[in-house]
C-alpha cells in the first residue's frame, strides 16, 4: 500500500467504485437541490481537508499534556489550538471541544452538574425542546424528571411568567433554554433572574445560534448560563461535534464529565476541523455572512407569509422559520412533501398549538452558497409552483438557481 499525505476522490474510484458513487451521488445532490435544512450547512474545503486528515487515526484518550497514549504531540497542539480559539471566540473563560456531538455535550452537561432522579425545567418537545430536553425515547426523559416549558399559543413566545411559575413550583436542579425551532432570541438574562430565584443551575443549550453568537447576529448566553451546549455543524458551518463553553469554576467537572464519563478517546480529526472553523468564524467575512443569514431569513419568512403561510411568531430574528401551510390548506408533512418532489430540502416540525404539524426551515446553508435577498424571493416563487404541485418545472428551475451559486467549485 502507497501512503499519499492527501486521498484524492480517483484513488477512492479505483479502489471502491461502489461507495465513491454513493458519495459523488450525495454531492450532486447537495449542488443541485435546496438545502433548507436549518440545521445543515456547506463546511469550507479547508474544515473538509482536517476532516479528511491522517489525524483520524490518532488516539489521543485524556486531554493535552495528560493523555493515556503516545505520540500525542500534534494531537495536543491540535485540541489546544482549537480550545483557544473557541475561548476566544466566544469570551468563555473555559471550552472542551471534545464532545462527539451537540447531544453527547447536552449528556456531558447533565453529567456535570446532575444526579439521576435530578428534575430539571427545559422547553416541552411539542414547542420546540430537543430530544435531550426530557424525550421518554431519550436517556434524558429515562434518567431525570423533566418539567415542560411551552410558549404563548397566540404570539408563539415564550412565556417568561409560565417559566418562573413552573420554577417555584417545582424547584428544579437545573433549568435548560433552547431549542430546535425557536426562531426568536432567549431571553438569557430572563432565565438567569428565574433560575437564580429557585437555586437552578441555568444550561443553554445554543446548538442552533451559536453560530450566529460567534458572528455577532444574535446575543450570547456565555455571559448568563452556567453552562453553554452548542454544535459546531449548524450555522457554525464546522465539523458535525459539540462543545461545553463554561467559567472556570465548571471547567474540571464539565472536562471529566465528558472523558472519562460520557466518553472515550477524542476524535482528532474533528477537533482539527473544530479549531479550522473557529478561525474561519473569527474572520469579519463570518460576521457578514451571520447578519445575511438573518436579513435572509427575515425577508424569506415575509415572502412565506405573502403566499399564505402562518409564520410562527410573526417572523424570526434568527435563520430559524417555522411556518404553519394550513391556510394553503396543506399540513407540514404534506407541504414537505410537494416541496422534496421539486427539489427543496426541509423538515416537519411540532406546532405551538394543535396536532398539525408545520415545516421547518433555515437559511444557513443558502447563504454560505452565497444567496441573498432577492434569492430568497425566487425561492418563495418555488415554494408557490411546488405546492401547485408543478414539481417538474420547479425543479428546473431548482437546477438553474443552485447552478448560479454552486456549494463548491468543481
Ligand atoms: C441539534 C441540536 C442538538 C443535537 O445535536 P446533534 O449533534 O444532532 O446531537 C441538541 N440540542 C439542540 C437544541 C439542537 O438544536
Amino acid at each position: 500500500m502507497t501512503v499519499t499525505t492527501d486521498l484524492p476522490t480517483d484513488l477512492l474510484r479505483r479502489q471502491d467504485p461502489q461507495m465513491a458513487d454513493v458519495l459523488a451521488g450525495e454531492r450532486q445532490r447537495q449542488a443541485t437541490t435546496l438545502q433548507l435544512i436549518a440545521a445543515e450547512n456547506f463546511t469550507s474545503p479547508a474544515v473538509l481537508a482536517a476532516l479528511g486528515s491522517p489525524l483520524a487515526n490518532k488516539y489521543a484518550e485524556g486531554y493535552p499534556g495528560a493523555r493515556h497514549h503516545g505520540g500525542c504531540e500534534y494531537a495536543d497542539l491540535a485540541e489546544r489550538v482549537a480550545v483557544e480559539r473557541a475561548k476566544a471566540l466566544f469570551g468563555a473563560e473555559h471550552a472542551n471541544v471534545q464532545a462527539h456531538s451537540g447531544s453527547s455535550a447536552v449528556l456531558a452537561a447533565y453529567a456535570a452538574l446532575l444526579r439521576p432522579g435530578d428534575t430539571v425545567l427545559a422547553m416541552g418537545l411539542p414547542y420546540g425542546g430537543h430530544l435531550t430536553h426530557g424525550s421518554p425515547a431519550n436517556f434524558s426523559g429515562r434518567w431525570f424528571d423533566f418539567v415542560g416549558y411551552g410558549v404563548d399559543a397566540e404570539s408563539g413566545l415564550i412565556d417568561y411568567e409560565q417559566v418562573q411559575q413552573l420554577a417555584h413550583a417545582h424547584r428544579p436542579k437545573a433549568i435548560v433554554c433552547g431549542s430546535i425551532s425557536y426562531s426568536r432570541h432567549p431571553e438569557y438574562s430572563a432565565f438567569r433572574e428565574i433560575a437564580d430565584e429557585v437555586g437552578a443551575y441555568l444550561i443553554a443549550d445554543a446548538a442552533h445560534p451559536i453560530g450566529l453568537v460567534a458572528g455577532a447576529a444574535a446575543p450570547s448566553p456565555v455571559p448568563y448560563a452556567d453552562l453553554v451546549c452548542a454544535t459546531t455543524h449548524k450555522v457554525l458551518r464546522g465539523p458535525r461535534g459539540g462543545m461545553i463553553l463554561c467559567g472556570r469554576e465548571f471547567a474540571e467537572r464539565v472536562d471529566r464529565a465528558v472523558f472519562p464519563f460520557t466518553q472515550g478517546g477524542a476524535q482528532m480529526h474533528t477537533i482539527a476541523a473544530k479549531a479550522v472553523a473557529f478561525g474561519e468564524a473569527a474572520a469579519p467575512a463570518f460576521t457578514t455572512y451571520a447578519h445575511r443569514v438573518v436579513s435572509n431569513a427575515r425577508e424569506l419568512a415575509g415572502a412565506l407569509e405573502d403566499l399564505g403561510f402562518a409564520v410562527t411568531t410573526g417572523g424570526t430574528d434568527t435563520h430559524l422559520i417555522t411556518a404553519d401551510p394550513a391556510p394553503l390548506g396543506l399540513d407540514g408533512p404534506a407541504a414537505r412533501g410537494l416541496l422534496a418532489a421539486a427539489g427543496i430540502v426541509l423538515d416537519t416540525c411540532a406546532l405551538p398549538y394543535g396536532d398539525q404539524r408545520g415545516i421547518r426551515l433555515g437559511t444557513a446553508a443558502v447563504t454560505t452558497q452565497g444567496m441573498g435577498e432577492g434569492e430568497m424571493l425566487r425561492i418563495a416563487a418555488l415554494f408557490a409552483s411546488a405546492l401547485r404541485g408543478e414539481a417538474a418545472k420547479t425543479r428546473a428551475e431548482v437546477g438553474e438557481l443552485t447552478f448560479e451559486f454552486p456549494p463548491y467549485s468543481a
